[in-house]
């Protein structure tokens, strides 16, 4: 199995929904794409913490397998906090707050035994930290990015400059017209593509993803789940389980990008059912193997 290293957030969410709400839960970027990694890699995270961030949070990840070298627990500062909430359409998450805390002054270092990655998922974060990560791995043969709508309003240049290095990158559709200043998807995937990705993901919240390279293209369906608690994390575990799907098969192949884009959304579509990490957490392989069955029966015709 190749080796994963991803970088992003680690947070602390308080989070409303129709159906519930949590209060300082466990999450962030990194937090739930190695996660979902997990299930099918051994990824090593990078990013920081404060000294606020629960011990068990970090021990959990371990237990998962998951490397935690490079996490930095940091005295200065408050852990990431972010607050936000759905309404009934819960394909866009509405921002309260964005807290950086020790993220606004952090300087990944990463461990030596980290320069060597093959597989490189640069989660949603600041993309100068994304970049300062995507610069120390010697020779990476497959790199994903993620970004925000809030990254895109404040360090948009910063984010064009990373997404020229990267060869996939993900978007949700509303960042995507967002960043592209243009209505259709499929213009804005060719915008994306002319920068030098060689291929564009577009999320399209419970409705699927399109995949994008140059002359081909792809559609995964939408899960019909019937009972979404909470959204929040999904785009990241859609990201971890692809990325960590192309490490377990050593592959930079389209044709297991798309199994890969499949293993993505099965895993999202779980994150859904529950708050926080919590579906995750009690998520078996058996189940992950069942409903990619039925993700292939869905699009059968
Ligand atoms: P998503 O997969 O898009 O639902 O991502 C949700 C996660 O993104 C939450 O757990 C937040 O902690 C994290 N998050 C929210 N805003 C930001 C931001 N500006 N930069 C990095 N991570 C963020």
């Amino acid at each position: 199995m190749a080796q994963l290293v991803i970088a992003g957030s680690l947070a602390l969410d308080t989070v409303k929904t129709p159906f519930g709400q949590a209060t300082e839960a466990l999450g962030g970027a990194a937090t739930y794409s190695s996660f979902a990694a997990s299930f099918f890699a051994k990824p090593s995270i990078v990013g920081v913490v404060g000294i606020d961030f629960p011990r068990q949070s970090l021990q959990l990840l371990q237990q998962r397998g998951i490397d935690t070298e490079g996490v930095e627990i940091s005295s200065n500062g408050k852990t990431f906090r972010w607050e936000g909430y759905y309404e009934y359409d819960m394909n866009e998450a509405k921002t309260v707050k964005t807290e950086l805390g020790v993220f606004a002054d952090f300087k990944p270092k990463l461990p030596e035994s980290y320069k060597d990655a093959e597989y490189v998922f640069l989660a949603n974060i600041d993309p100068q930290l994304q970049l300062q990560v995507l610069e120390q791995v010697k020779k990476p043969r497959l790199t994903l990015l993620d970004t925000m709508n809030y990254w895109i309003q404040n360090k948009k240049q910063q984010l064009l400059n990373v997404i020229k290095k990267v060869d996939i990158l993900l978007l949700n559709d509303s960042e995507a017209r967002q960043l592209f200043g243009t209505p259709s998807l499929v213009k804005a995937a060719g915008a994306a593509l002319k920068l030098g990705p060689k291929y564009v993901i577009i999320k399209k919240g419970e409705h699927g993803a399109l995949l994008f390279s140059d002359g081909s293209h792809f559609s995964a369906p939408s899960y019909p789940l019937e009972a979404i608690k909470d959204p929040t994390g999904c785009g990241d575990s859609f990201a971890g389980a692809l990325i960590g799907y192309m490490a377990s098969k050593n592959s930079d192949s389209e044709k297991d990008l798309r199994k890969g884009i499949i293993y993505g959304s099965v895993i999202a579509s779980f994150n859904a059912e529950d708050f926080s990490l919590e579906r995750m957490k009690r998520l078996s392989a058996e189940e992950i193997e069942k409903r990619y069955k039925e993700f292939e029966r869905i699009r059968e015709f």
